[in-house]
């Protein structure tokens, strides 16, 4: 048993299946039909089949895992899923989901409200960051058919396919040695003339880097270009950013409230299931986009389903009730859903720290938000890629309880140099590591993290 008041996963879920269950009953009971009948016996052995096989994972959940952008979903969030999913609204339309899509509004209000949008803004939830992003580029190229998408050489790899989806032409815009857009390449891009919309990312998705927003906002306008911000991983930073980012960080995360479109998921770091992402729209008009008609959809009520104002068709609503709960316990401020990402941005400074008084390990650059980039101090970019992988593969060795699980990033000479990195040059790139400190436990966990790193790199070192 839990002890007493502490939240207990199998007690919410009891709860809200009965609550379901109980619901539905209020319309009458009825037989489901033959078709659909199984012992429970066999469902019970196909799903003791199912979570034997869920053994073959990483542990996601657990802090010993600091590698990729995963980790759990809140209690809280599971618990609403579930039990909304057993409904299975769609809020594709406010007849197939009544309750979720007022949820949905509610979230989006608060989401918008966090980045200081204006209270009329048009948007909603997707399945992911990639179907939100296919979004705001769709809505790019309706604006501006004949020109060409601009967006950094660390955004997100799915722009350029989304890109390639949409048939528009995109333009890659080199880093500076801090992983942000350069801006003085920026304006060589705007000067042609051929760029409708800069896509800025706030929070790239391999070193976290925050791309210089407020000051792309100044040049894009200046040459009447648009901007779009992809803050899939990064946007609930802005919660903590005053006080608790540098400030500079801070603004350009400011400046989102300047933006003309923005993408956040919530399935990063708003402590959701997948899929959870959302877009939001400033400029009202480009709702004529998204007109169609078909015999089969149904809106009967005459306020704006989501149906209307989206690319997808069916969506969870599921997903709008899981948010909706979450956010009731973690309110978009900085002491709310902002005190579970302030121990992240802090491991992650203090990681760094650790790295730069390192005799075997350094970091590659100074992490902006949660994600660190770092190296074992190799002579030659050969020895930097073989040694990397084998810290990687050899942390992740053992007893489960002492595995440490990492991942690892590609890098070029010429971004080693631009750092100030200078190895022997015997192959065309290496691979050095790369941790997402996106859990709040990794805030206690540096030190251990840091010396079975450490130790593993000097053996391999010498
Ligand atoms: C994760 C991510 C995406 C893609 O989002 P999905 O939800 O995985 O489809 C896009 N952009 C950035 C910056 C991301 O971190």
């Amino acid at each position: 048993m839990a002890e007493k008041n502490e939240l207990h996963l199998p007690d919410l879920i009891q709860q809200v299946v009965g609550a379901i269950e109980e619901l539905k009953g209020t319309y009458g009971s009825f037989q489901p039909h033959e078709s659909l009948r199984k012992s429970q016996s066999d469902a019970s052995s196909v799903l003791k089949e199912l979570t034997d096989r869920l053994e073959n994972n990483f542990p996601y959940f657990h802090p010993h895992y600091a590698a990729q952008m995963l980790k759990a979903p809140h209690p809280v969030a599971v618990a609403a899923y579930l039990a909304t999913m057993m409904l299975n609204p769609n809020n594709h339309s406010i007849d197939a989901s009544p309750a979720t899509t007022e949820m949905e509004r509610d979230v989006l209000k608060q989401m918008a409200a966090m980045f200081e949008y204006p209270e009329e803004f048009l948007g909603h939830l997707t399945w992911s960051g990639t179907t939100a992003n296919l979004e705001a580029l769709w809505i790019a190229r309706e604006l501006e058919p004949t020109k060409r998408i601009a967006h950094s050489a660390d955004a997100h790899y799915t722009h350029s396919r989304m890109s390639e989806v949409l048939g528009t032409t995109n333009v890659s815009i080199p880093t500076e040695a801090d992983g942000r857009m350069s801006l003085d390449a920026l304006e060589k891009e705007l000067q042609t003339g051929s760029i409708g919309t800069v896509v800025a990312t706030l929070g790239t998705t391999g070193l976290g880097a925050v791309d210089p927003l407020a000051d792309i906002i100044a040049l894009a306008r200046q040459y009447g270009a648009r901007v779009h911000v992809d803050t899939a991983y990064g946007g609930f930073f802005t919660l903590i950013a005053a006080n608790h980012l540098s400030p500079e960080t801070a603004r350009h995360f400011t400046a989102l409230k300047d933006a003309d479109s923005i993408v956040v998921d919530p399935h990063k770091h708003g402590l959701q299931p997948y899929g959870s992402g959302a877009v939001f729209f400033k400029d009202l008009s480009i709702g004529k986009f998204y007109k169609h008609d078909s015999p089969y959809t149904y809106f009967i009520s005459d306020d704006l389903h989501f149906g209307e104002i989206q690319l997808e068709c069916s969506r969870a609503g599921a997903s709008a009730a899981a948010i909706w709960a979450t956010l009731k316990l973690f309110p978009l401020t900085e002491a709310g859903l902002g005190s579970v990402l302030i121990p992240t941005r802090n491991a992650a400074a203090s990681w760094h720290e650790h790295l730069l008084s390192s005799e075997v390990l350094m970091p590659y650059q100074k992490p902006e938000l949660d994600i660190i980039t770092y190296l074992p101090r190799a002579t030659s970019m050969s020895q930097l890629d073989h040694v990397s992988h084998e810290i990687l593969i050899q942390a992740g060795q053992g007893p489960k309880a002492d595995q440490i699980h990492l991942a690892t990033y590609v890098v070029q000479e010429d971004q080693l140099k631009q750092r100030g990195i200078n190895l022997t040059h015997d192959t065309k790139d290496a691979r050095i590591l790369r941790s997402v400190l996106m859990k709040p436990e990794h805030e206690a966990l540096v030190p251990t993290l840091h010396s079975k790193v450490e130790a593993l790199a000097t053996r391999l070192l010498s």
